[in-house]
């Protein structure tokens, strides 16, 4: 793929199928199944079904759904399955109704989806999700099931439409696609060898986000470290890094994921003199053994992966590191797990991802001997669960009676109804509930409010007023673009921006890392801190 096809963005053409025999819009439902990826694939596929004249159903029963599915958990498809299950029996009686079935367990399972569920309309895989309105249009034209899979990215995913979930924070995709082999992942065989975009255009769609009031991006790729391989620049993510901080009203900026074993020096001083760069690390672990990392085919040590966490606190003392771990890999022993514990004690992770080792088919480590029983896999679980969460909690405890400023976030706070708080997140990403004293400005989602932290739990931290002061609030871009998006869904039109045309917003909520979607999406998320699966 030439970069000149990266960089040309995608036109979808309105549908004739987007509109019903009475000339009315048909109506979409995005299902997301699966990580941060996914969730930001939906976006786009919500993008392209706009673009075409399909809107959002809102909340009721849409004329057409879509899920976008993930093949990484376990139960992927029975999830799947299920979904598809009930959906026949709502298609018997909504006319017209059509199913889509797209993403990484599409891609994977290709003709199966038909053969077990042939009241799916279209399937369509990771490397085309641009085609999905021409497929649905194709399928009710024809009056037959479409499936579209291509073996290798047909358009970079970041040139098509994309109707962005949130006001204040937005992900921006710097590559996609792995050249690792690690044996236990199916996203290599899946989503193909890695192709990076230009920086030039990364900062472009990052300009665009602060244009329209983000004030947050978060850069994803499967490993991010190793951006820049495709043209020839080893320290092209230091240098992405450094050069999105210069964005003037970009305040923050996140990233995910790297990789130990690619994860160099550079990067560690351009995230700790890069004042929007937030001090924040999710560094995938594994495993804590040497051995079993040898057989994950992950080609950095414990004493490497300890290495660089030591040297980004040196830099950043209050940098939150989070990991990924799985437990019960094949041949992994009682002393191989025991050095996972030894690992993560030293490790002090802020949080910790943890999962139990299940057959992944179409995985090296699938057919490896030495699978673990399903009972010691779950005990070793419960020992590392319980070791990462008193780590957790110990590490949040040490951050009551700091001041931190936190973005305010906008659905993240499950109880704060209940508790009469809201909720934002700190620079190093934790999650922070914050009461607001009687007589303080309310602030609005994208704000800023600074705030001392009073309280701790495993997962969160609780910033309660102690003298009644009202709250400090920084008011940003990012909250007056909640207000416009707020106008905008009561009906109130749009401020035009200096060039006379209509700003663009997008409905509303997503600070990193939830996996909420609102409006004409909704997310399964994959995991959670206390999943057990993946
Ligand atoms: S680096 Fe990440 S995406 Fe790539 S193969 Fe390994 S686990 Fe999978």
């Amino acid at each position: 793929m030439s970069s000149e096809t990266l960089a040309r963005p995608t036109l979808i053409a309105p549908s004739s199928a987007a509109v019903d025999a009475s000339g009315k819009a048909r109506t979409y439902e995005v299902r997301t199944f699966g990580c941060q990826m996914n969730v930001h694939d939906s976006e786009r596929l919500t993008g392209s079904l706009e673009a075409a004249g399909y809107v959002s159903a809102d909340g009721e029963e849409a004329d057409v759904v879509v899920i976008n599915t993930c093949a990484v958990r376990e139960n992927a498809d029975n999830k799947l399955y299920g979904n598809l299950g009930y959906l026949a029996s709502v298609k018997r009686r909504h006319e017209g109704m059509q199913i889509a079935v797209g993403g990484c367990l599409a891609q994977k399972d290709k003709n199966v989806i038909l053969e077990k569920a042939p009241w799916v309309d279209v399937v369509f895989g990771t490397h085309n999700m641009g085609s999905l309105p021409s497929l649905l249009e194709r399928a009710r034209h024809n009056g037959e099931a479409q499936l579209e899979i291509l073996d290798s990215l047909e358009t970079f995913p970041s040139t098509l439409p994309t109707k962005r979930d949130s006001s204040y924070s937005g992900w921006v995709s710097i590559s996609v696609g792995c050249n690792n082999t690690c044996t236990f992942c199916i996203v290599p065989a899946l989503r193909g060898k890695e192709k990076d975009r230009r920086p030039g255009e990364v900062l472009a769609e990052i300009q665009a986000l602060v244009d329209d009031g983000a004030i947050e991006v978060t850069l994803l790729g499967q490993n991010v470290n190793s951006y820049g391989v495709e043209f020839g620049d080893r320290f092209a993510f230091s240098k992405l890094l450094r050069a999105a901080g210069q964005i003037p009203g970009l305040e923050r900026i996140r990233f995910t994921s790297p990789h130990p074993a690619a994860f160099t020096d550079d990067v560690i001083d351009a995230m700790a003199e890069t004042p929007a760069v937030m001090p924040q690390l999710h560094m995938p672990l594994q495993s804590g053994s040497d051995a079993i990392l040898k057989s994950m085919r992950r080609s950095y040590r414990s004493t490497k992966f300890l290495g660089i966490l030591e040297r980004v606190r040196a830099q950043m003392p209050h940098a939150a590191i989070s990991t990924d771990i799985i437990v019960g890999f094949p041949g992994e022993t009682e002393e191989d797990f025991q050095e996972t514990l030894r690992v993560v004690e030293e490790a002090r992770f802020a949080t910790a991802f943890t999962f139990q080792y299940s057959i992944r088919p179409g995985t090296p480590a699938a057919t490896m001997p030495d699978q673990i029983p399903k009972e010691v896999v779950q005990e070793r679980y419960e020992r590392l669960a319980e070791l990462t969460n008193r780590i957790s909690w110990e590490e949040n405890q040490a951050v009551i009676g700091r001041e931190v400023e936190l973005l305010v976030a906008n659905g993240e706070g499950r109880k704060d109804a209940d508790t009469h708080r809201m909720s934002g997140r700190a620079p190093d990403s934790r999650l922070v509930h914050f009461d607001v004293p009687a007589g303080s400005e309310i602030p609005r989602p994208g704000d800023m409010v600074t705030v001392v932290v009073t309280g701790a739990a495993p997962f969160h931290l609780i910033a309660d007023s102690t003298d009644g002061a009202p709250l400090r609030v920084r008011r940003t871009i990012a909250g007056e673009a909640w207000d416009r998006m707020q106008a905008e869904s009561c009906g109130v039109p749009t401020p035009a921006d200096a060039s006379g045309a209509p700003r663009a917003t997008g409905p509303v909520s997503l600070g990193f890392p939830s996996l909420r979607l609102q409006g004409g999406a909704t997310t399964i998320p994959i995991y959670t801190v206390d999943d057990s699966e993946r």
